[in-house]
């Protein structure tokens, strides 16, 4: 055992939010293997070792003493059990990487990327010179268009 922990019933409500955090892992996870993003395959066996890892570490000595990040109780056979569980799942859900990941996508879908982007240093810009009257220009990197220069009013495409 790696440590224990009186059951006052607070460890409980402790672990409730840590519970919670680790079932949305699961479902936004699987909603991006869905998608067929590759990075729902690494999310998820990452939840999978954080979920066994405190499945391990919180066990309880007994069913009254159960918490909500652990399916062991008692002696070594939910030890085993807990292990195989997540040992199980990590394989099915690694198994595309050991096959080859066929035409899975990389990165993150564009509604999360943007958030990610916003929590960064914002929007990125990219500079372009205008070729009338060679002021430096900056517009969002992902922009392709018409723009018009501000200086001298020309319009040119990017
Ligand atoms: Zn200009």
């Amino acid at each position: 055992m790696l440590w224990t922990l009186d059951n006052d019933q607070m460890i409980g409500w402790l672990l409730a939010p840590v519970g919670f955090f680790i079932g949305i892992g699961f479902l936004a996870g699987g909603a991006l293997i869905h998608q067929e993003y590759k990075n729902g395959i690494f999310l998820t066996l990452g939840v999978l070792v954080v979920s066994g890892f405190l499945s391990i570490a919180f066990h309880a000595e007994s069913m009254s003493d159960m918490n909500p990040v652990t399916l062991i109780w008692g002696d070594s056979a939910m030890f085993m059990t807990s292990i195989l569980c997540s040992f199980t799942c990590f394989a099915i859900v690694g198994l595309p990487l050991l096959l080859g990941d066929g035409n899975m996508k990389q990165g993150w879908p564009p509604s999360l990327q943007r958030i990610f982007d916003g929590a960064g240093k914002g929007e990125k810009k990219r500079q372009v010179v205008c070729g009338s009257c060679n002021e430096k220009l900056k517009i969002p990197s992902d922009y392709s268009g018409n723009i018009q220069c501000p200086s001298c009013k020309s319009t040119m495409k990017v």
